[in-house]
């Protein structure tokens, strides 16, 4: 039995081989995708909390490799303050 459906992507009808078939070609299945990842990154990008994390994760880096590397133990607090008075440059 021949399933007649309408490509999802480009619109085209096509005999899909199996019932969950939404698209004629590989192409369309890449196309697809590429779209459905595009749509995904932007709103990633758009969400704040996950930047504000990234940075946070950053910083909390930076301070650990600072007191690595000069021997201190400053608290996070204590490492932004000193950034801000431009003590430590970043
Ligand atoms: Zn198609």
């Amino acid at each position: 039995m021949e399933i007649k459906r309408v490509c999802a992507v480009c619109g085209n009808e096509f005999t899909a081989r199996n019932h969950n078939a939404k698209y004629c070609s590989y192409e369309c299945v890449k196309i697809h995708n590429r779209v459905k990842n595009q749509r995904l990154r932007q709103e990633q990008a758009k969400t704040p909390k996950q930047s504000r994390e990234h940075n946070l994760n950053r910083t909390l880096y930076n301070l650990h490799k600072y007191n690595e590397e000069n021997g201190t133990r400053l608290s996070y607090g204590q490492y932004r303050a000193k950034i801000e008075t431009g003590e430590i440059a970043i």
